[in-house]
């Protein structure tokens, strides 16, 4: 990772520049912010320009022996500590050094932000609670007792050193009080409340900010094809945070996506055309059931929408300007006379696919009943 891949951050980036200039790189350092600040990218970039062997006066190479090495994360130098769970493949005994592939993975797809709920996702720890065992620190003293291979320094990145255990922090506590030369602890964390004390008293703290708002910005625009004023207007709801920015973002290309679908698939069900109405319900079972239950939401939405713009208490809407010009015309086809209905087909439909169900027949099945529902006339209106 290189600096300038870093969102922002200019001032944190210049003090770890200088610290290597001037020679002065403390042995053990807390990156602590949220991670959606890139405490993790900045760690990653220091490690790198620490080693790179052709640094210029702000950044690494990229190019040198080193830096090819740390783009992939797998200088030999570079170790990682990060928290794991008993999963089959930790067999009883789980280790970071076991899942390095799914780490290397998970940084690098993620530009190093990413929650550790993500990580848990990646190791498939079926919610089991991550922690980093007293083996750990076992391992990585054992590495560190050996000379480093190729770098003048061994770097070890611990990510969330809050998921240390008293067994684990104490058995560290050794080498952080008296630290081999040319050995640095970069560790990444969001809380320092919950790092046992001792392990915190023991490292130089580097508190990281959230991000600028005119590098967020610039950063969305860049990386989701945003327009000016969409990416200032997210930055600017997003506390300086690049996960939260990015939610927000998947948040409204998910919305987009469903809003096509919709109304694709009611112009189908008004013409009563069973061909399209197959061919959808082909089309959403491919997108996987979790997106499914949401599209299904996203009709109940509609529907509840349609009522409120019905009966007159517009203050209460909540649709995106693309919805209410939909509204306007499907709107007066969802009334007392078939709502409740409606409702509960959706609300069936939701139920039978986190059942597993067949979702192509359940979706046909709901296609050919809302399209008689919305022939049902509104016997309240002349
Ligand atoms: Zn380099």
């Amino acid at each position: 990772m290189l600096f300038k891949q870093v969102i922002g951050q200019n001032e944190i980036k210049s003090r770890l520049v200088n610290a290597v200039k001037e020679d002065r790189i403390s042995h053990a350092q807390l990156f602590l912010g949220k991670p959606g600040t890139g405490n993790l990218a900045l760690a990653l970039a220091y490690a790198q320009y620490i080693m790179c062997e052709n640094k210029t006066g702000e950044d690494s190479c990229g190019v040198c022996d080193s830096c090819v090495k740390h783009n992939k994360l797998i200088h030999p130098d570079l170790h990682f500590i990060f928290p794991t769970a008993n999963t089959d493949k930790a067999k009883g005994k789980p280790l970071s050094d076991l899942f390095l592939t799914e780490w290397r993975e998970l940084v690098l797809e993620n530009n190093a932000y990413f929650t550790l709920n993500q990580l848990q996702d990646k190791l498939d720890t079926e919610n089991k609670s991550l922690l980093i065992p007293e083996r750990e620190s076992t391992e990585i003293i054992k590495k560190l007792s050996l000379k480093s291979y190729e770098s003048e320094y061994k770097i070890v990145v611990v990510w969330m050193p809050e998921k240390f255990n008293n067994d684990s922090a104490n058995k560290l506590l050794k080498i952080l009080e008296e630290p081999e030369p040319k050995t640095l602890f970069l560790m990444v964390a969001q809380d320092s409340g919950l790092i046992i004390p001792t392990l915190l008293s023991r490292t130089q703290v580097l508190k990281i900010s959230p991000i600028d708002e005119k590098s967020l910005s610039e950063s969305l625009m860049n990386q989701f094809q945003l327009s000016e004023q969409q990416a200032s207007q997210i930055a600017s709801q997003s506390d300086g945070d690049f996960l939260e920015a990015k939610s927000c973002v998947e948040t409204s290309e998910t919305e987009k996506q469903f809003y096509s679908l919709f109304t694709e698939w009611m112009r189908s069900a008004f013409k009563a055309d069973v061909i399209s109405l197959i061919q959808f319900s082909e089309e959403i079972s491919k997108l996987g059931r979790e997106k499914q239950k949401q599209f299904i939401q996203y009709c109940l939405h509609l529907i509840r929408e349609s009522l409120i713009n019905n009966y007159g208490t517009e203050n209460l809407n909540k649709s995106s300007n693309n919805e209410k010009q939909f509204l306007v015309n499907f709107a007066p086809f969802i009334h007392g006379e078939n709502c409740i209905n409606a409702i509960e087909l959706f609300e069936n439909a939701h139920y039978h696919i986190e059942r597993n169900g067949n979702s192509k027949i359940i979706f046909l099945d709901i296609s050919l009943k809302f399209t008689k529902l919305l022939r049902v006339k509104n016997s309240y209106v002349e």
